[in-house]
């Protein structure tokens, strides 16, 4: 270790030697409570549950009583390993080689949980005025279920009167190189099954059974055969994808009884899950000749936003724009995030690290990337006190 290195990211060195995966907290929420105290933060830590998943621990960060509010917002848990052999260095060890820090979690979001800290600190230990708040809203449980992290973590705020003016969230972003892209809304997601019931029998008496094969493929075509639509200003056309098709049977000389597909849908902000399941029904109740079927339409937390162009990504896109001197594409693609939970309380950018090897073996990221983001979330908390 090098006490040349920035404090991003010794931050981060520091939280990858964490083993945090989903729902183990692994030390992470105790180190950053120890980072905060001594500036004066409010820390809380607070637990929540359900049943059928996992605890979770949670950490809620504030200094400052005043408006406005900025939230930096994200989670210290990250998904397993995997294969452990498969790693070039330990995927815990955080080492860093050719200013490169390697580890699980370094790029996706133990790097951007980090600059946020340090970009605050930094700020505070240059004497830097924070006239409202500061706060940090950190999950353990991102990675996992989405249950008891950061959607109870923000009801819990509200419900002790906390408010939000904007949000930044440290997701990776940035496809090549820092500056490439952030991101100011998320599609949605709607998962489904369709189970389709024949009737057993002998495939050369075909006419004494139903194929529930045959049904099944009517009922795929439509629900396939015209795009959902075009896509919006913002975001892609929303895309459905089958996941599966199943029927399970080993007999080459036997009808099943029975068929299942399962599917995903990508949806942009033409669409709820609710306007969604509709015409999913609407499709299938088309079809000529449709078979007994029955579809199953999955619970979703997973609406798409959009944080419209205004004021607040003006000010995240100036800051990126100010340190890289790039103008970030304003993009709404990839997975799900927390985003989805926060848009409801305040306006949400996400802005991180170069997501190239997140989730993968060797997940690692450079430190001058870690040093960049630092300086552009400072380069933001100027912009959002000014403003
Ligand atoms: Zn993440």
């Amino acid at each position: 270790m090098s006490e040349a290195h920035s404090r991003a990211v010794r931050m981060t060195r520091d939280l990858v030697r964490c083993t945090s995966v989903t729902p183990a907290e692994g030390g992470a929420l105790a180190l950053i409570e120890s980072w905060l105290r001594p500036y004066g933060f409010e820390v809380h830590r607070p637990v929540f549950t359900e049943p059928g998943t996992p605890d979770v621990e949670n950490l809620y960060a504030r200094i400052g009583r005043g408006s406005p509010v900025l939230m930096f917002a994200g989670h210290t848990d990250v998904v397993p390993v995997g294969d452990e052999g498969a790693w070039t260095r330990p995927p815990f060890g955080a080492e860093i080689f050719d200013g490169v820090l390697w580890g699980r979690g370094a790029c996706d979001m133990k790097a951007g949980v980090a600059a946020a800290l340090a970009a605050v600190l930094d700020h505070l230990d240059a004497g830097g005025a924070i006239p409202g708040s500061i706060v940090f809203v950190i999950t353990g449980d991102e990675e996992g279920p989405a249950v008891n992290g950061t959607v109870k973590l923000l009801q819990w705020a509200a419900a002790r009167g906390e408010r939000f003016d904007g949000c930044i969230l440290g997701e990776p972003t940035n496809p090549i190189a820092m500056g490439d892209m952030m991101k100011i809304g998320r599609r949605g997601s709607l998962s489904f099954d369709l189970d389709v019931i024949g009737k057993q029998g002998h495939v050369a008496y075909q006419h004494l059974a139903k194929n529930p094969i045959d049904g099944l493929m009517r009922l795929m075509a439509a629900l396939k055969a015209t795009p959902l639509d075009a896509g919006t200003e913002h975001f892609l056309a929303t895309n459905l994808e089958f996941t599966s098709v199943d029927v399970g049977n080993p007999a080459r000389n036997v009808i099943p009884a029975a068929a299942r597909v399962q599917g995903n849908i990508r949806f942009n902000d033409l669409w709820t899950s609710t306007t969604l399941g509709a015409e999913l029904r609407r499709r299938l109740e088309g079809v000529n000749d449709a078979p007994d079927y029955r579809l199953t339409l999955h619970p979703t937390n997973a609406e798409a936003f959009l944080t419209a162009p205004g004021p607040f990504v003006e000010l995240v896109s100036g800051a990126v724009r100010d340190v890289t001197g790039r103008t970030p594409e304003l993009s709404t693609t990839g997975g799900t995030s927390d985003a989805r939970f926060i848009q409801a309380y305040c306006p949400v950018i996400e802005f991180g690290t170069v997501g190239q090897t997140m989730h993968q073996v060797d997940e690692r990221v450079s430190l001058s990337d870690i040093d960049q983001l630092t300086a552009v979330y400072r380069r933001a908390i100027e912009r959002f006190f000014k403003a």
